[in-house]
């Protein structure tokens, strides 16, 4: 293992992989930095978030909601209504245009509930890169539907079947491919984690939230917002839409982990309120692991959340203090799902109604004069019928 310096948030971050993925990711590097400064390169990403994508998202006002929090006006940004239902399209649109000028034709990319995994065969298909998927038995096995939207996509789906069969063995596997085949393969990381550059590129990607929500509060307040709030799992929806707002110090940003059943170990997803420092997929951040390092379990009622690690950039924020993170449980989310639906008219995401939760609260504590962005990172149609069996329970 190495430990090199590059990619550092604060003490966070960095690239602790085996050698033979160095030179891989340093080439990867080298090749976002030069297309990152090729307005050629930013044109061909904006015009498909623009035609395919349909960007910019709508910024939504939710009286509705406002009124029953009592206090802030509420604001939704609408990744629910990005092609694939969920802003993770934004960072696998970029990747594969990424990947296309680095002439690779091999696309990979890990998936737990298969939100990632669509969007990276939905972005392979629409520019004919090869692609393929690693997916843990017991999520394909939960998520059928799922594996079957890739395989229409035209993706091959890995099952993969060592350790708890769910995302963090995925991740690994996918790794093991690519240290055999970078010559051709590119790996699509579908969160702001894993070893540098990969932070860093899902955030610049997914920034494309954060500067459009930054325009339309000034066009439609007038002015920035006092709070932004978002959901973590890996942490890339929260970092789109807050790294725009970091600079505005007057701006309260609000990231919401999935507090599952409680703070007991193995009944959450909330590294940042429960973990402790450590190297988890290749970078140093918040892990929840136990005494020997051995990654506990996670849980959560949305499986998009359902990871026991978080991205370095958000432990950098945590311990500056400049984001402020929350934990809201599965019941609270269950409740905040539905509020939305019938208050608003929009069905979210499991994922994003622990945002929503935590907006209703932050709401209360605002004065009626305040405005609250809420990002809205996905919509809920994937999560009807696991509602329906947790209401029913
Ligand atoms: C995957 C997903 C998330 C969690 O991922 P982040 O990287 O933390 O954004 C949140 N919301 C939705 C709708 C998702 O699909």
């Amino acid at each position: 293992m190495t430990t090199a310096t590059p990619g550092r948030f604060g003490r966070f971050g960095g690239r602790y992989v085996p050698e033979t993925l160095v030179v891989a990711l340093e080439e990867l590097e080298a090749s976002w930095i030069e297309a990152s400064r090729d307005p050629a390169f930013q044109a061909e990403v904006d015009d498909c978030l623009r035609d395919f994508v349909g960007r910019p998202t709508a910024f939504t006002c939710a009286p509705r909601l406002s009124a029953r929090a009592g206090g802030a006006t509420i604001w939704l940004k609408r990744e629910d209504l990005a092609h694939t239902g969920a802003h993770k399209i934004n960072n696998t649109i970029g990747q594969v245009i990424l990947a296309k000028r680095m002439g690779k034709s091999r696309i990979i990319a890990e998936t737990g509930a298969g939100q990632h995994g669509v969007a990276t065969a939905t972005a392979c298909a629409r520019f004919g890169l090869a692609c393929e998927v690693y997916m843990g038995a017991e999520d394909a096995r939960r998520q059928s539907l799922n594996v079957f939207r890739m395989r229409l996509l035209g993706a091959t789906v890995h099952e993969v079947d060592t350790g708890s069969r769910t995302l963090k063995d995925a991740t690994n596997e996918a790794m093991r491919d690519w240290m055999g085949s970078v010559g051709e393969t590119h790996y699509i990381l579908g969160s702001v984690v894993g070893p540098h550059p990969f932070p860093t590129i899902v955030r610049e990607l997914q920034s494309v939230i954060g500067i459009e929500c930054r325009a339309q509060c000034l066009e439609t307040l007038g002015r920035l917002p006092d709070a932004v709030v978002a959901c973590v799992g890996g942490g890339s929806n929260a970092a789109g839409i807050f790294a725009p707002f970091v600079p505005d110090q007057d701006v309260r940003l609000v990231g919401v982990e999935a507090g599952g059943r409680g703070s007991t170990p193995g009944g959450h997803a909330a590294p940042l309120a429960f973990g402790s420092p450590g190297v988890l997929h290749g970078s140093l951040s918040y892990v929840l692991q136990d005494e020997e390092g051995q990654t506990a379990d996670v849980h959560s009622c949305s499986a998009g959340l359902d990871y026991p690690g978080v991205g370095p950039e958000h432990a950098h924020w945590k311990d500056t203090g400049r984001v402020e993170y929350r934990v809201v449980d599965d019941a609270d989310a269950l409740a905040a799902f539905q509020e939305l639906s019938r208050l608003e008219g929009i069905i979210p995401a499991l994922e994003t109604a622990h945002a929503i939760a935590a907006s209703i609260q932050l709401a209360a504590e605002l004065p009626a004069e305040a405005n609250l962005v809420l990002n809205c990172s996905g919509r809920g149609d994937k999560d009807v019928q696991e509602v329906m069996r947790l209401l029913e329970a």
